[in-house]
This record gives structure tokens, sequence and C-alpha cells, in this order.
């Protein structure tokens, strides 16, 4: 008999091994009976501070005629019988192919090439290890590679992140992501903690490790393989271009290109892909003293090794537009983020151990198809190309970034010096006003919801925080259609997926999305 057994409580001093006696006492069963014992949630419950607990929920198996008694905290569990795919009556004359490395074209790989689909996955970008050093070599000098940066290259625009693995969708799928992240290389913790991240460190190996399963399974991972048109006949797909000279036939293609590839937008958009405005969030990153955050967060706790960085989420309603906290990183970094020349956008990233000195999130301000001042399905892309211009602009045209003190922010004055929070971004910072570079409503939003913040988190509204701006790519700004099947509307075989298709928003649900497709793709077709 599996049993779950939840809402374990114990000290932040209680030592783990304890947890079995309590579900022995709980459960009334001798631990010597207890198999395959496995903690399957972790999370802190930090709401009658000064008494912190962590909260396990555990399953195990017990042999042998028991009862047990049912209860909210214990439960038994059925077996659920595998999920077999059965391959679809359509065979496919070519390999389908997935355009994309980031967490939905590298799912969609994994689960077709699991299958023995053999897909050939196109990347624009580098592989990880490449990408590693385009990157740091932009966070150095300022020198951008269009193709491979921070958005572009393998992993996806998540690599240099956190790799909070935190989702509020909830499907089957997600389960499986895990799994198959711990089987690439991530930390174990991922399968139980209730907030958990892989780290960038840890991510990187990650991804290489998936793309080799993948090849073990059969695939195939092509980089500086960017698609630079479709071929539709019929209103079918049959093939696609790459690096504007080879044509590779096909009839399923997973669009999983992510919410920054505005070029391959524009070609699919000429093409006769459909194409609506969606709405996103645009703003600052904010960064405060991580130990301030801790101390908001936990109290006399704080810095208690089991505890970790504290994180935080804020939201607040000004008007008819929403102000939140987004991506937060814990004792992580805000890194350069751009992938066009002559714009600035920032993002926030935490190694495994979240041990830098500042806590940074995005603090956003949400922004409607309305605002972008033009019916045309990319507008919303101009609308963030202008504010990352301006950004530019304010950085002094030279591949810095806009920084301002928040006291100074809400006086309405440039910044001309640094309090005790210094920046972490990743490239150089120019001391200026942000007001020039985000629009009215979004400033004025920022600076009412700040005294809310600041009365959930005790100093989060202090004069000496940092913003940097600006934060423009939060989710796509536009969504690319998808009919029952999942194939774009008009267009057979074409498969929009993830986050640049407008369907996910984070490593996980964009991970799954990609899932989905890949097993849809398999009930309809054989290979
Ligand atoms: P992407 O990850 O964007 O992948 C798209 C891929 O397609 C890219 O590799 C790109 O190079 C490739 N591509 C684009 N055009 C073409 C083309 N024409 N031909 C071939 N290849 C192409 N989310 C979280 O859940 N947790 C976090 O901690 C987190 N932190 C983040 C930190 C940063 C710095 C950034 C930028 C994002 C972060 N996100 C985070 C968001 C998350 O990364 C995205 O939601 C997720 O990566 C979307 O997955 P995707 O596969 O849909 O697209």
């Amino acid at each position: 008999m599996k049993l779950i057994v939840r809402n374990l409580k114990l000290s932040l001093d209680d030592d783990i091994d304890v947890l079995k006696r309590f579900v022995s006492k709980k459960i009334k069963v001798n631990e010597k009976d207890f198999k395959n014992f496995r903690i399957v949630k972790e999370s802190i419950d930090a709401r009658k501070r000064p008494f912190i607990n962590l909260v396990y929920s555990v399953t195990l198996e017990i042999e042998g005629k028991i009862k047990i008694k049912e209860s909210a905290d214990v439960g038994i569990l059925e077996q659920e019988p595998e999920k077999v795919l059965v391959p679809g009556n359509i065979k496919l004359k070519n390999r389908p192919v997935v355009i994309g490395t980031g967490p939905a074209g590298l799912f969609a790989g994994l689960v077709l090439a699991q299958n023995g689909y053999r897909p050939l996955i196109l990347e624009r970008g580098e592989c990880v290890e490449k990408r590693t050093q385009a990157v740091d070599r932009y966070w150095a000098t300022g020198e951008l590679d269009p193709e491979t940066n921070v958005q572009f290259g393998e992993g996806g625009a998540g690599t240099f992140s956190d790799g909070k693995l935190t989702t509020r969708i909830n499907d089957r799928r997600c389960s499986t992501v895990l799994e198959e992240f711990y089987k690439s290389g991530a930390h174990e913790e991922i399968l139980y903690k209730a907030k958990p991240h892989i780290g960038s460190d840890v991510l990187k190996k990650v991804v290489s490790n998936m793309r080799n399963r993948i090849i073990e399974y059969g695939g195939e991972v092509r980089f500086n393989s960017k698609v630079t048109s479709i071929i539709v006949k019929n209103a079918s797909l049959a093939g696609i271009v790459v690096n504007d000279s080879d044509e590779i036939p096909c009839e399923v293609a997973v669009l999983a290109i992510g919410h920054s590839a505005r070029d391959t937008f524009k070609m699919l958009l000429d093409k006769g892909v459909g194409f609506v405005q969606k709405p996103f969030s645009i703003g600052v990153r904010i960064e405060h003293p991580q130990e301030m955050i801790d101390r908001a967060q936990y109290g006399e706790a704080a810095g208690h090794p089991k505890l970790g960085a504290a994180d935080y989420q804020l939201f607040q309603k000004i008007g008819d537009r929403t102000v939140y906290s987004f991506c937060m990183c814990p004792g992580g970094i805000v890194v350069a983020s751009a992938s066009e020349p002559g714009m600035i956008v920032t993002n926030g990233m935490s190694e495994f151990a979240r041990d830098r000195e500042n806590a940074n999130s995005a603090l956003v301000v949400s922004v409607e198809p309305g605002d972008f001042g033009s019916d045309h399905p990319l507008a919303g892309i101009d609308f963030q190309r202008k504010w990352e211009r301006l950004a530019f602009d304010a950085g002094g045209s030279c591949n810095w970034a806009p920084i301002q003190r928040l006291g100074d922010f809400i006086e309405g004055r440039k910044s001309t010096s640094l309090g005790i929070v210094k920046p972490s971004y990743t490239g150089g910072t120019n001391l200026t006003d942000i007001h020039s570079c985000l629009p009215a409503f979004v400033t004025d939003s920022m600076k009412k919801a700040i005294p809310y913040f600041d009365s959930k988190i005790k100093g989060f509204g202090m004069k000496d925080a940092v913003i940097t701006g600006v934060e423009t790519r939060t989710s796509s700004p536009v969504r690319i259609p998808r009919g029952d099947t999942l194939e774009a509307i008009g267009i057979k075989g074409l498969y929009p997926a993830g986050e640049g298709a407008g369907y996910a928003g984070g490593i996980v649900s964009a991970a799954v999305d990609g899932i989905r497709i890949a097993e849809r793709i398999i009930s309809t077709y054989s290979y």
C-alpha cells in the first residue's frame, strides 16, 4: 500500500530524521515497516514569526495487511496507469523539425526523440558552452552578438536565469518536466521543494545534458541555424529555409522561438501566419540588500541555513493598472539581456547558491494593446523597442544601463550618487533619471505602489534601493492563435509552442507546452 502523509511540521532545529518518527506516530505504524520513504514536498511556513516551520509531505509504502485511517493529512495513493502514447495514422515523409531550444523546444524535442521520431532541432544561436562565452563578452565589453545572447542560443531565454521552476499552471506534465530536469543533472531538491530553482550555473549543464540525451535517442541538434523562411503549399507546411540558403522539406514543425525573435515574427507574418496583439508588462529591476529581505520575511531566523535567501511576491492594483514584482531573484544579479543593438534590456539571474549581496526583482506595470498606438499585430514589439532605445540613450548611448536611487526616482530628480546598495548589473551603468525611458503611466503607477509594497516588505521603499531600466521582456507581446489541433490557424503542420506563441510564461509552462505539442504530433502522425 502506498501512502501520502502531509502537514508534517519540523522546527528549523529539528533533524530531518525525526520525520519518520512523526509519520510513525501519525499513522500508527512502526518505522521499521516503512519502505521507499520519500519527501515529496518541503515548504517554509513563516506566517507565525518568530516561529518558523518547515512543512513536509512524504510518500511511503507499507507491506502486509495494515489498517490505515485516512484523513486530510493521510491518504492512500492509487497506482496511476502509465500513459502510453499511441502514434497516429498519418505517415510522415520527413522527420519533424523543432525550431528553438528553449524549454518548449527542448522538451518537444526530447519527447519526440524518446518516442522514436528522430527530430531535427534547429537553433539560431550557439551551443550553451560557446553561448556562455558570447554572453560574458557582451557583459564585459557591450559587444552584442544578435544571434547568440541572453535571449538566443541553446537553452533559450531562461538559461541565464534563476531557473525558478514555480508555475501557476496545474498540469500532470509539470512533474515530468521536473523529473527530466533532475535526470539531466539538476539537484534532487527540485523534485520536492515548494519553490524549486535550478540556478544558472547548474542549468547550463542540464541544458547540454538534455541535448546529449536527445541525440542518444536519435535526434539531431544544429546550432547557428536560423529559420529564415517557411514554405507553405496548399495551406500546409512543406518545408523551411535555414540561414537564407538551406531548404529542408518537412510537413511538421514545432515553432518554439520564444518572445524575442522579432525578425522571425515578421517573417512569419509576411508568410501568412496569424498574429494577435497581447498584453504584457514593463518597468525596471529593483535591487535591495538580500539581508534586509531576509529580515523582513524571516525576522530573527534570517540567515538560518535551512531557510536560504528569502524571496517575495508583491502585487497592487493602481487604478486600471497592476503593479507587481516579477521573476524575483534572491541573492542574484541584474543581467544585461538585449538581443538587438542600440537597446538596453534588463532581467535577473541567480546561481544555485543564491549567495550574492543583493535581492533583485522586476517591478513592472501591466500594459495593454491600447497602449501600443497601432492595430498592427506586431505593434507591441515597436512599443518595447521604443523604451529599450530610450534606455540605451539614457545609459549614455554606449551600451550602459540607466540606473537611479529609488529615493531620487520617487522625488523626480536625477541621481548623482549611490547609497548603500551597489548595482549588480553585468555591464556599465549610468546614474540618471529613469523617467525618460518609461511611459508616465508606468512610472506613476510604480511610485503609487511602492508605499503598499513597503508595508508588506519592511524596507522595500528604502531610498538607497537601486532601479535599473528597462524590463520589457516579461512575456510575449504577441500570440500566434492555434486551432483545436494546436496548429497555427490556416497552416497545417505548423505548431506554435511556448512563450513566443503566447501559450506559456516561464520555464515550466513553456516546457509543458512543448510536451503537449509533441504528444499531439505523436498521436497524429507516425514516423
Ligand atoms: P525561449 O526560451 O525564448 O527559446 C526560444 C529559442 O528559440 C531560443 O533559444 C532562440 O534562440 C530560438 N530561436 C528564435 N528564433 C529562431 C529561429 N528563427 N530559428 C531558430 N531558432 C530560433 N522563467 C522562469 O520560469 N523562471 C526564471 O527564473 C526565469 N528567469 C529568467 C531570466 C532571464 C534573464 C530571462 C531572459 C528569462 C527568464 N525566465 C524565467 C523566462 C523563461 O526563460 C521563458 O519563459 C522561457 O525560456 C520560454 O521558453 P520558450 O522555449 O518558449 O522560449
